[in-house]
């Protein structure tokens, strides 16, 4: 008999509540090998035993064939002296030393589970909480790690005996599927009016559910308004063709113009609402089933009051089988946005659903399985970047949270970095890993303050890590920059903020190239204490030096100007031509001519206006000279508009003039496209044109202005973030002309360029910062 070889393996990476382990029991199983394997809390532990070429074969295959949800690391190997060991077990979960093992992200119900809900034969048919080892929730149920059901919401439902009977069998789908269930053992789901009171009679089992999913179905179908319990939070649902439907909830919610998401049943009634490309179709059906934004089309049966004056529509598809059953007995799409009264955070726990959407919703489709991490949906467009389309991410919370992201340099201790304030997602990192929270939103009150609070203590359990820095923006007014420095016992790291988007961007790419990156965004605090927003930086993860800016402009009311753009304006106009501004013709009986003589003085006095070189506040100013968006109930609605005009318009419209100049540092002077843009309006040229003229003109001297610097300094690589290049044409055009001045063009792909990406880029740079002390 060959001599016996016994290895002990150690995996790491995203390998808890992915079947791991019973692809490691069935491949030792096929192999004939002795030994065990076990979740840990730095991943999977597991020791074979058996010849030497069983056991090569073996781990061959672990490295190569992983379960498809897994995502393994590293495998560290360990030869161990045989033992008188037989058979091969899954031991019980164990904690030992130093914990780290990531939980993987809520999964789309994959097609087996799909086949079984919709089999009258199956025992599992409209069931609305079917899962298994391939899909179902995980980050959002999760309580703790190691990630066994005792750990998750589901603690409290014990299994029946066929479920129990499919969760020990190694041969089973659903072996070891935590969250595994039925309508005998497993959580339900009820309708209730906006009382609190059971609007179906009670079921049992199977039916039970059923009936609350079909009376639901039929309330939607009748034009009723739903709060519907998903995967990381409520949605509020009505039927997306129905004007009448859709403008009650949008009055009802508070939510005067922004777009809401919409819900189609399946890839073929998507497609007939929306121009979908091969890449927007595979992020449709792919496995985090974000939302996707694709332009509408024409012809499209969806409410104008889904997305008033936007081109695009933001399109997803059912990913809980809850969803699956409520479209399919619909039979139509529906709104599906965030359960929330406007800017709140959205509503994850029954009791609060019922305070706080009780007055929105007509009904509640309510279910048992606590959600424990509130998690939105997340947000996708494409864009076109040296002839390829690529995903540009808007939003990234469920489906991708809590995969994380690679480190380099690593972090020497661990690090907590707090974000900023609007669309606000913190990080965490401890040697080469990050990992990005989800989506807290705009951290401005007390809600989301406690929601960012109990999200970072969450991640702190879940992956070990106990910051001993903690960096944040230099914001004194942020609220996440107070909540950082009231941590004590830590090291503080304040990073600025656009080298924070600049550094989020290099990292994500594995860059250590200074590079030279234009980061343009709404507002951001400056080194120098005044508000920043449309920079050139050259630098990377340990400095960065400002080589140049947008021409600097009075900001009339400080935040005011941000909600009311004619203001931006008015600024720019006084900047361009001197304080005595007629009212441009097409804000003539939109804002009145007093008001506008009031704003002209402040800009031009320079009282109650700081200083800005915001790149969102030209767009704001460039929206309203063309009469589009005056006045904004949504954070970047003019820009949104702008671009939305611009991509109706032939994309070679003349450019307009910008001028590159300034003594020592670079400016780049808006002035003369201020005033060609006021020029065009007045003599009647369309809002489509002069968007486009200016999109083109931004875009080629941005392109300018860096490869001016990187020539000048030996650079020849070039990053595009902050908000602004949420901006499809912008983004497009601006890199572009980059290439085509030889300069390798990065921009965020698995991050999002607004500030949902900063705190990333801050870990990075107090990584780097504690490296080098
Ligand atoms: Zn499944
Ligand atoms: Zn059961
Ligand atoms: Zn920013």
């Amino acid at each position: 008999m060959k001599p016996a070889r016994r290895v002990r393996a150690r995996v790491e990476g995203t390998v808890q509540g992915v079947g791991f382990r019973p692809f490691v029991y069935r491949l030792a199983d096929e192999l004939g090998l002795d030994g065990h394997v076990r979740n840990d809390e730095r991943g999977v532990l597991l020791e074979v035993q058996g010849p030497s070429e069983s056991v090569e074969r073996f781990l061959g295959l672990l490295a190569a064939e992983p379960p498809p949800l897994a995502l393994v690391e590293g495998v560290a190997l360990e030869d161990l002296a045989p033992t008188p060991e037989t058979g091969f077990r899954i031991l019980d979960s164990q904690r030992v030393g130093e914990p780290a093992a990531p939980v993987s992200a809520d999964t789309a119900t994959c097609d087996d589970c799909l086949a079984e809900l919709f089999d009258p034969r199956d025992r599992r048919h409209r069931y609305p909480f079917i899962n298994c080892t391939n899909c179902g929730p995980r980050f959002t149920i999760v309580r703790g790690v190691p990630y066994d059901r005792p750990l998750t919401t589901m603690a409290g439902f014990r299994m029946c005996r066929r479920c129990q009977g499919e969760y020990d069998d190694p041969a089973n789908r659903r072996f070891h599927a935590q969250p595994n269930a039925c309508a005998d053992c497993g959580p339900s789901a009820r309708l209730l009016d906006a009382a609190g009171h059971d609007a179906v009679g009670p079921g049992d089992g199977v039916a039970g559910a059923g009936d609350a999913i079909a009376a639901a179905a039929a309330a939607l179908r009748g034009g009723r308004i739903l709060a519907v319990k998903g995967i990381g939070g409520f949605h509020l649902a009505c039927r997306a063709d129905d004007e009448r439907a859709v403008a009650t909830l949008r009055a009802r919610k508070h939510r005067e113009e922004k777009p809401f998401a919409v819900m189609a049943p399946d890839l073929a009634i998507a497609a007939a609402m929306a121009h979908l490309t091969p890449e927007h179709e595979r992020l449709l059906l792919g496995r985090e089933r974000p939302i996707v934004v694709a332009p509408r089309r024409h012809e499209a049966d969806v409410a104008a009051s889904v997305a008033p004056r936007s081109p695009d529509l933001g399109v997803m598809l059912p990913y809980s089988p809850l969803h699956h059953l409520l479209l399919a007995d619909v039979e139509t799409a529906l709104v599906m946005t965030s359960g929330n009264v406007s800017d709140e955070p959205i509503a994850y726990r029954d009791e609060d659903a019922l305070a706080r959407l009780g007055s929105i919703a007509d009904l509640l489709l309510l279910h048992d399985r606590p959600i424990e991490t509130r998690t939105d949906d997340s947000v996708l467009r494409t864009v076109t970047l040296d002839r390829s389309r690529r995903r540009l991410m808007l939003r990234r919370s469920r489906g991708h949270v809590p995969d994380s992201l690679e480190l380099r340099p690593p972090a020497r201790r661990p690090v907590l970095a707090c974000g900023a304030e609007l669309k606000n997602a913190f990080c965490l990192a401890k040697g080469g890993r990050a990992w990005v929270g989800h989506h807290v939103g705009d951290l401005k009150n007390w809600e989301t303050l406690e929601s960012f609070r109990e999200g970072v203590a969450h991640f702190e359990r879940l992956f070990a890590v106990e910051p001993e820095v903690v960096a944040h923006d230099l914001h004194p007014d942020y609220l996440s920059t107070a909540y950082a420095l009231g941590r004590e016992a830590v090291e503080h790291v304040g990073v600025q903020h656009h080298h924070a988007h600049l550094a989020a961007c290099l990292a994500e790419h594995g860059e250590d190239r200074r590079a030279v990156g234009a980061i343009y965004d709404g507002t951001g605090y400056g080194a120098d204490g005044t508000v920043w927003g449309g920079e050139i930086l050259v630098g990377d993860a340990s400095g960065f030096e400002r080589a140049g800016h947008l021409w600097p402009v009075r900001l009339p009311g400080g935040d005011r100007a941000v909600r009311e753009p004619w203001r931006m304006a008015c600024a720019w106009l006084v900047e361009a031509s001197g304080p005595e501004v007629p009212l441009p013709p097409a804000l003539d009986g939109r804002v009145e001519a007093s008001r506008w003589r009031t704003i002209a003085r402040l800009a031009s006095e320079g009282v109650a206006a700081p200083v800005t070189t915001s790149a969102g506040r030209l767009f704001d100013a460039v929206a309203a000279l063309c009469g589009l968006c005056p006045e904004a109930t949504y954070e970047g609605q003019a820009a949104v508009e702008l671009e939305a005009a611009a991509s109706e318009a032939d994309n070679e419209a003349a450019a307009y003039p910008f001028e590159l100049g300034g003594d020592g540092g670079l400016v780049i002077d808006a002035r003369p496209a201020i005033l060609a843009a006021a020029h065009d309006a007045a003599a009647g040229v369309s809002p489509a044109t002069a968007a486009a003229r200016f999109h083109n003109g931004l875009a080629e001297v941005t392109a300018r202005a860096c490869a001016h610097c990187a020539e000048r300094q030996g650079i020849d690589v070039a990053v595009l973030s902050g908000g602004v290049f949420q901006n499809r044409l912008l983004l497009e055009r601006t890199a572009a002309a980059l290439a085509g001045a030889g300069l390798e063009v990065l921009v965020p792909e698995r991050l999002p360029p607004n500030d949902g990406g900063i705190a990333y880029g801050q870990a990075a740079v107090a990584a780097r910062a504690i490296g080098a002390g």
